[in-house]
């Protein structure tokens, strides 16, 4: 049929020019062409349920955003060494989102830029080196951010001052996250390391999606600020509303970070980051450093992150990750009554990780059944994927504006799916 051979030779053609570090999902590659609210439409125009995509958070093209950045677009586009309206409008509404001691906004095209400026912030203010992360981070692809990002894999050069220590693994549960960070400090006196920074994805997304019990983060900060290190929160793909009720992970966790890296979700698919702080980190590193960016804060990235934040408080889109990510929480145990594959549910909003198991008393991980549930999925016109170091976690994410009904039928498709694999 004409639709599988002309993917075919895209498949061809794509994988001839950008060679073997590209990757794509599913073992049927997908194809698509356009997309509307939760939904992805393949070259035939069947409708594929997006249950995956953080970015496209408002919705895929949400007609507001797709405005803002045509007509600001078609108005004037340059950097941030002009006055503009455009940066200063967000900036003023969005730091209202934040504790009033984060003052201050520096725009990036990328959550990885975000990150990689936030180091070189924290190092400069605390003439400190270590960075403190969870054992199967990711922070992004600049080569400062990726040797703090250790689930790019064994390949990955990890240098000194990257620290590891445990993520909250509420599952397999070991020692506390202030526990953990006490001792890495300790052994970071003992090699002489001062440390300048813990960074922490306040879901722990990548380690498999999890939340420390309420003060868990904050006692580490505590610690890691006695030892004159701050705390950055990346809130790349926990923020935005994805938790539930609030719009920021920290705020789950009690505890007011010193910079918060922002990204993903931000433009709704629009590049656009950013990093938030204290005005006085930015203050002694701006003195004397230099940041421009050329792209990063460009009024159409400016507009674009505005209209999405705009939407984001109009559609009650974090009340409604809750609602909806509660409706579906609860569908979710039902199939865990009914599927003994099913070994734990963390649910923090529209933010979900299904643990799939070999054995509920072993806990051993069920890497091959998820890789197998995921591509059944998409063969049922359900996208997802897995997240954490043995990728046997089904994550759940959905654009915020997922419904009940959508819920439904990802629980329906998802209970056929079980039933196949007889989990
Ligand atoms: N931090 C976290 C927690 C992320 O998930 C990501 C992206 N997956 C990044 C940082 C990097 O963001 P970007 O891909 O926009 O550089």
């Amino acid at each position: 049929n004409d639709g599988v051979t002309t993917s075919q030779k895209l498949l061809a053609r794509r994988k001839r020019v950008l060679g073997a570090g590209y990757r794509l999902f599913y073992q049927e590659p997908l194809h698509v062409v356009r997309a509307e609210g939760v939904w992805l439409y393949d070259e035939q125009d069947r409708p594929y349920l997006d249950v995956y995509n953080n970015v496209a958070s408002v919705g895929h093209c949400h007609p507001a955003v797709v405005a803002a950045i045509a007509e600001q677009s078609a108005r004037l586009n340059t950097h941030t060494r002009y006055l503009n309206d455009a940066i200063v409008d967000f900036a003023e509404d969005f730091l209202q989102e934040f504790p009033a001691e984060l003052g201050n906004i520096t725009l990036t095209c990328s959550g990885s830029e975000a990150n990689d400026l936030a180091l070189r912030i924290a190092r400069f203010a605390t003439g400190g080196s270590g960075v403190l992360v969870t054992r199967w981070a990711y922070h992004g692809v600049t080569a400062a951010v990726a040797e703090v990002s250790p689930a790019l894999g064994d390949g990955a050069i990890r240098g000194p001052s990257t620290v590891l220590i445990d993520a909250p693994d509420s599952y397999r549960r070991g020692i506390s996250l202030a526990e953990s960070v006490a001792g890495a400090l300790r052994d970071m006196r003992q090699r002489g390391i001062k440390p300048a920074a813990l960074l922490a994805d306040t879901i722990f997304s990548s380690d498999g999606i999890f939340c420390a019990p309420p003060g868990e983060l904050r006692q580490a900060a505590e610690l890691v600020r006695q030892a004159g290190g701050l705390l950055i929160a990346d809130e790349v793909q926990a923020g935005f509303g994805r938790t539930g009720n609030d719009m920021w992970g920290f705020t789950r966790h009690g505890v007011t970070p010193d910079m918060v890296t922002v990204g993903k979700p931000m433009g709704n698919g629009h590049p656009v980051a950013g990093l938030v702080g204290r005005p006085a980190l930015f203050d002694v590193f701006g003195s004397s450093q230099r940041y421009f960016n050329t792209f990063g804060g460009n009024p159409v990235s400016a507009r674009a992150a505005h209209a999405v934040l705009k939407i984001i408080r109009e559609e009650k889109l974090a009340q409604n990750a809750a609602r909806v990510g509660d409706y579906l929480a609860a569908g979710l145990r039902r199939l865990a009554a009914r599927y003994t594959a099913i070994g734990d549910i963390r649910a923090y909003g529209l933010f979900i990780g299904v643990e799939l198991v070999l054995d509920r008393q072993t806990r051993e991980p069920a890497s091959e059944l998820a890789f197998q549930v995921v591509n059944l999925l998409r063969g049922r016109r359900i996208l997802t994927s897995t997240t954490g170091p043995r990728a046997n976690i089904l994550k759940i994410r959905p654009p915020l504006v997922f419904q009940t009904e959508h819920a439904d039928l990802l629980l329906e498709q998802l209970d056929r799916v079980l039933a196949q694999c007889h989990a």
